[in-house]
């Protein structure tokens, strides 16, 4: 496997099958979907399906790429999905992990704009392929990449009122004009691309054609086209996003979810659309709790999206995929913005989104300097080119594809390395259910007394979050008896509804002298059978979250 690599889709299903045929019993691929182009939806189930199937054990979701030229991610989960399979018995922790856990791995959520992304010729759309909300492009300039060299660059247009010139402190760079700056060579500055309809004088850049994004049409908050671009014409209205949705509410025994995207270097977490004082308190504080993990795992900030992480300090938005699976369900869900490249050229804790507002010009030399040496060729420098409708214009800049939105292919890998301990520590926080006792005392007549002690071994709660506690997102723990013949139940219910039981997550006291630790993670039922003869009872213990289990047990004399 080579991880500093961008992967086609092919390339994708042939990895997946690989591994299916190498590690049959950890690996099933399953399509859940096709996209909009037909184009197969894969996702890998690991587990170890020897000590039960994925959908009886607590999991974790990791999705990539539903923003097309956002490719990193998709690297980045199979390099996890590797990391998982060659450790499976050899690393005691995984080993662990894996038997009696799932990963849902979903490695390209958008296949099709994938495809345009990674084309000879590319083309950057924001998601689906699919024109929206028109079917013709509107008028004004579209991005592409006209001279047919595979790269999407900058044009630049000698114009006396332009808002760019030449850098001061390198000539290949482009700088801010100054508010008050007169007299000198300036410039406009526009992505590559045609002209729709063009007059000769008016350059607009035109609304999109694709304009669909994905990550606006879950079912959270949804809003029509004229309050947020981009979200489709109702929640789900994509194949893509439809077939997410089907399969995460179909299996309820997902507590974490991580989307990867591009870029900042950032952990993001709920709400984008409210501050953290509209979210249930304790919530918040797992979710400060979780993402500062995150953050010493990966060395990326943990934020949250209406505090920090705004693209306009008035506009929220909504209908993404992590807002819809806190809210709706309550699963603790991230989006991992992979990948930084000021933060790579040592630009420390800059303002996510400000900083492309303004920063000091300095910050660009530093970055150039950065790239000329770990990857020149991200840099492009000026050339001249016949445009066909603009005439001479110069094309260079940044190759934004492989330098802003994903790193060079050389620093792939790394990306990688980074991300893999914080989604393995997801795994090891997952709420998990064990049997503490499950005993029979003979209590003379033929009578024996059954005493099932449960207990919650994972960090997080059996109900996951109060929010999914709230929205009845989780069903309580329970048990159902099977008595087999000639086996009658004296005291206690056939079937029994056990609760919830706490994690770790609930127990917030940071000194030891306020430390109290009860037992809010277990839960005891007992019964009383008669048996008049020798048989084995079964118990059935549903705990959606924390992993279902069977059990048996023995009664009645031996004779
Ligand atoms: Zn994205």
């Amino acid at each position: 496997m080579d991880f500093n690599h961008y992967y086609t889709n092919n390339e994708i299903e042939t990895t997946l099958r690989g591994w299916e045929k190498t590690y049959p019993s950890l690996v099933t691929i399953q399509k859940i979907g096709e996209s909009h182009e037909k184009n197969p939806l894969w996702l890998m189930i690991i587990t170890n399906q020897s000590t039960g199937s994925d959908s009886d054990k607590p999991a974790v979701w990791l999705d990539a790429n539903i923003h097309a030229t956002e490719l990193t991610g998709t690297t980045v989960v199979l390099y996890i999905a590797n990391q998982l399979l060659e450790s499976y018995g050899k690393d005691e922790r995984i080993t662990k992990l894996l038997d009696h856990n799932t990963y849902y791995i979903l490695p390209r959520t958008n296949p099709d704009g994938a495809a345009r992304a990674m084309a000879a010729r590319p083309r950057f759309v924001r998601s689906g392929v699919r024109p929206y909300p028109f079917e013709d492009r509107q008028e004004g300039l579209h991005e592409e990449d006209i001279d047919g060299d595979g790269r999407i660059l900058q044009m630049r247009i000698l114009d006396p009122n332009g808002d760019w010139k030449i850098s001061s402190l390198d000539p290949r760079l482009m700088q801010k004009r100054a508010p008050d700056e007169q007299g000198g060579k300036f410039y406009r500055m526009l992505p590559e691309g045609t002209l729709e309809n063009f007059d000769g004088w008016n350059i607009k850049v035109a609304p999109p054609l694709e304009g669909l994004d994905f990550n606006r049409n879950f079912p959270y908050d949804w809003r029509p086209e004229e309050s947020q671009h981009g979200a489709g014409p109702f929640p789900v209205s994509e194949p893509e996003i439809r077939a997410v949705v089907d399969f995460i509410t179909k299996h309820p025994n997902i507590s974490f979810a991580v989307a990867y995207h591009t870029y900042c270097a950032v952990i993001l977490r709920p709400y984008s659309n409210k501050p953290d004082d509209q979210m249930n308190t304790d919530d918040l504080w797992v979710y400060q709790k979780v993402g500062k993990r995150g953050s010493e795992l990966t060395g990326y900030r943990s934020v949250s999206v209406y505090h920090d992480f705004l693209y306009h300090p008035k506009e929220v938005t909504t209908g993404g995929f992590d807002d819809w699976m806190f809210d709706h369900l309550g699963v603790f869900a991230f989006t991992i913005e992979l990948w930084d490249l000021p933060t790579a050229a040592g630009i420390k804790d800059r303002k996510f989104i400000e900083w492309f507002r303004d920063h000091p010009h300095e910050e660009d030399v530093q970055i150039l300097k950065w790239v000329d040496e770990h990857a020149p060729e991200q840099y492009v420098p000026w050339y001249s080119f016949d445009h066909p409708q603009l005439g001479k214009v110069e094309l260079g800049g940044w190759d934004r594809l492989y330098s802003w939105t994903n790193p060079h292919r050389s620093l792939l890998e790394s990306e990688a390395v980074k991300n893999w301990p914080f989604a393995l520590a997801l795994g090891e926080m997952l709420p998990h259910l064990k049997v503490l006792e499950l005993k029979s005392t003979p209590l003379g007549d033929d009578t024996y007394h059954i005493n099932l002690v449960l207990e919650n071994t994972g960090y997080l709660p059996t109900y996951t979050s109060q929010q999914g506690k709230t929205r009845n997102a989780v069903r309580p723990i329970r048990v159902e008896l099977e008595l087999p013949e000639g086996v009658t139940l004296v005291q206690g219910k056939a079937r029994l509804e056990m609760g919830h039981l706490a994690g770790r997550s609930n127990k917030f006291e940071f000194t030891q002298v306020e430390a109290a630790s009860p037992t809010d993670n277990r839960a005891r039922a007992e019964w009383v059978v008669s048996a008049k003869r020798k048989g084995q009872l079964s118990l059935n213990i549903y705990c959606p979250r924390g992993g279902n289990l069977k059990r048996k047990i023995e009664v009645g004399c031996q004779d």
